[in-house]
């Protein structure tokens, strides 16, 4: 039986168009809601930016007119409340949180609105729904037929193989046996199979639905490369296509962190450090100015970026290899939830290959954990290596089948421009016969460095030292210039021919170097790019910082859209949310281009909901006619 009418003002459709101002649902978004509407439980795995918020929303707002109650939104991050919340009140939808944050006055206030069923969408932390306070207050609700729904954000976190198990998420299977009939919708971005096996089982989801989209990124451009000068490489890499723009730069060590913020604010770019050294009230400042400000860059290690729903992030940069394609498909993934273009960029070199095998090699774990590690950190490193699509390989490891993205407009590097490969299987045995040779000549071991210093035949001191001119594979490699060399010996780290041990990262031969020293293994190498001559621009940015319009404006078009930004920045303050939470970027280049002069006009551009025409309507057509 069908709990409204397809044709109702409170249907799923008018919703959407009323209260959201999006035109039509994307995707599985229809046919998930209609099956959470109608009472059924549902799995959700859609990649970020896919638009899992509107499932659980739509479904809460239309079993709500319908005379069903509450909905209860659990979401591991108090922070992150706050925001969706507001979002929700500037549409008009009458939500709120519950939080250790709020004062006791306020929470009760609180308490009250929602057994009222007054409430259309609560959001709790797992720990706080599953105290026997909340419980005894879900009960009565629930007696009363007014709990509408339970949406289980972030779903991944009751699995214990994802990357963020919380334990108090392992207690909300309580809800399945004590509110049998209350649809639950749980929803994850995590793609692999063993944590959805998980979130099934341990949520009691085995009648549930399970809907899985795509997990492209399509709006995603996918870059790798070699690094040669990270931070220069960086800093071309911001200054060339995302000057003024949000975005997220990734390192592995709270130092690095700090120096490269450093190091990008004496650049001119405003870039704030985020790391799990830093205290809570710094990282709190650092996050709140990431997602209020226009255009900050936050430079973290992984402890940034759970949850962090900001739209706009413009770019995110991998200065250091991650650990598996997991992480690397989870971080680059918080780049353009607005479906607008948005960069994944990384730089990798030999350093890295080497410390991200050493650290599985040195961490206590058992054998079997560290081979399955191993095995994860391959594939990344092909991925990387790679000549081929980097899309179409992501998207294979989440055993998805997809061809080249090719002339796609935000095709990966690799399809615009496909690499130039040379053959590098003699160079290959000729790297590791010296190695070789060291061993022999007194059983020495050396690092790359020296390494390359002897196949190019240079006369070091530490040449001369060790009398490593004399052997015979002094010089060999004269041919080859030295990032030639470098990546060879990164490959074969990659290939397990070569293992880095001790404080120096002394290079040893492993027993796989003897089918490349056979001649068996054919090696072909991406030929390093020619580094593009770095704009001469120079001079320090800052000042008039101004990030590129989502469409192509004039210039008259641009000051609308400038304008409209100053204008929403102090909408944003007075209300105490992010910028975004008013308009989408997207939504403001259009009213910029469009110039509507009615509200009836104004009210059809994607964004721009019932609510919002009534609350800022007016101002914004006076701003456009000035
Ligand atoms: P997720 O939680 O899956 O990462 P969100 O729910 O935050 O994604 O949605 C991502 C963006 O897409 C948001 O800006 C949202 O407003 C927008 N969006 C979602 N559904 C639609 C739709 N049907 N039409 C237009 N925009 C949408
Ligand atoms: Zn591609």
């Amino acid at each position: 039986m069908l709990l409204v009418n397809p044709s109702s003002p409170n249907s799923p459709q008018s919703v959407l168009q009323r209260v959201f101002g999006y035109a039509a649902f994307r995707g599985a978004q229809a046919a998930i809601v209609d099956h959470i509407v109608d009472g059924g439980d549902a799995l959700v795995l859609m990649p970020t930016g896919g638009g899992k918020s509107l499932c659980y929303q739509i479904p809460a707002i239309v079993r709500h007119g319908a005379g069903r109650g509450v909905a209860l939104v659990i979401s591991p991050l108090i922070a992150l409340m706050h925001d969706q919340v507001g979002a929700l009140e500037e549409a008009g939808v009458h939500a709120a949180f519950l939080n250790s944050t709020l004062s006791l006055d306020k929470a009760q206030r609180i308490e009250r609105e929602m057994l009222s069923g007054r409430l259309v969408l609560l959001y709790v932390a797992p720990e706080r729904l599953t105290a026997p306070r909340m419980l005894a207050q879900l009960d009565s609700l629930h007696a009363r037929g007014l709990l509408s729904l339970f949406a289980i954000d972030e779903a991944h976190c009751v699995s214990q193989w994802g990357h963020d198990f919380r334990a108090d998420y392992l207690a909300l299977n309580v809800l399945h046996e004590r509110y049998p009939g209350v649809p639950r919708v749980a929803l994850t971005a995590t793609a692999d199979v063993l944590t959805r096996a998980d979130i099934v089982e341990r949520l009691d989801l085995g009648e549930a639905r399970v809907f899985v989209s795509s997990f492209d990124r399509p709006n995603i451009r996918y870059a790798i490369a070699e690094k040669t000068d990270a931070r220069h490489q960086l800093r071309a890499f911001i200054e060339e296509e995302h000057e003024g723009d949000a975005g997220i730069v990734y390192c592995q060590s709270r130092r690095k962190v700090e120096e490269t913020a450093a190091w990008l604010g004496s650049e001119g770019v405003v870039a704030l450090p985020y790391h799990a050294g830093l205290d809570a009230e710094t990282r709190r400042r650092h996050q709140d100015r990431f997602l209020r400000e226009d255009g900050v860059v936050m430079v973290a290690t992984i402890a940034f970026g759970m949850g962090i729903d900001k739209p706009d992030v413009r770019f995110v940069a991998h200065l250091d290899l991650p650990k598996n394609i997991e992480s690397y498909y989870q971080e680059t993934g918080r780049a353009g939830r607005d479906g607008l273009p948005a960069d994944a960029w990384m730089a990798y070199g030999l350093a890295d290959v080497v410390n991200q095998r050493r650290m599985i090699d040195e961490s206590p774990a058992a054998e079997e954990f560290k081979r399955a590690q191993r095995g994860k950190l391959d594939a990344l490193l092909a991925l990387a290596e790679a000549h081929d699509c980097r899309r179409a390989r992501l998207l294979a490891y989440f055993g998805e089948e997809a061809g080249p993205c090719g002339a796609h407009q935000n095709a990966c590097d690799n399809c615009r421009q496909p690499p130039v490969t040379w053959d590098a299987t003699e160079a290959a045995r000729k790297a590791l016969s010296c190695i070789y040779r060291f061993h022999q000549n007194g059983g020495q071991r050396f690092g790359a460095g020296h390494l390359i210093d002897v196949l190019r035949g240079k006369t070091t001191e530490k040449v001369e030292q060790y009398g490593h001119a004399a052997l015979s594979t002094f010089g060999v490699g004269a041919e080859l210039g030295d990032q030639q060399w470098r990546a060879v010996v990164r490959q074969l780290v990659a290939l397990g021919c070569i293992r880095a041990e001790g404080e120096f990262n002394t290079l040893e031969l492993t027993s796989a170097a003897r089918e490349v020293l056979r001649g068996e293994v054919n090696l072909q190498l991406r030929q390093q790019s020619v580094q593009a001559k770095r704009s001469t621009r120079g001079g320090k940015k800052g000042g008039g910082r101004k990030s590129r319009p989502p469409l192509p404006l004039d210039a008259a078009g641009l000051a609308r859209f400038e304008a409209l930004k100053a204008w929403r920045a102090d909408v944003a303050r007075e209300h105490n949310v992010p910028a975004y939470v008013v308009f989408h970027d997207a939504t403001l280049a259009e009213m910029a281009q469009r110039m509507p002069t009615s509200l009836a006009a104004l009210g059809e551009i994607a964004g721009v909901g019932v609510r919002k025409l009534e609350a800022y309507g007016h101002s914004i057509l006076r701003l456009l006619n000035d």
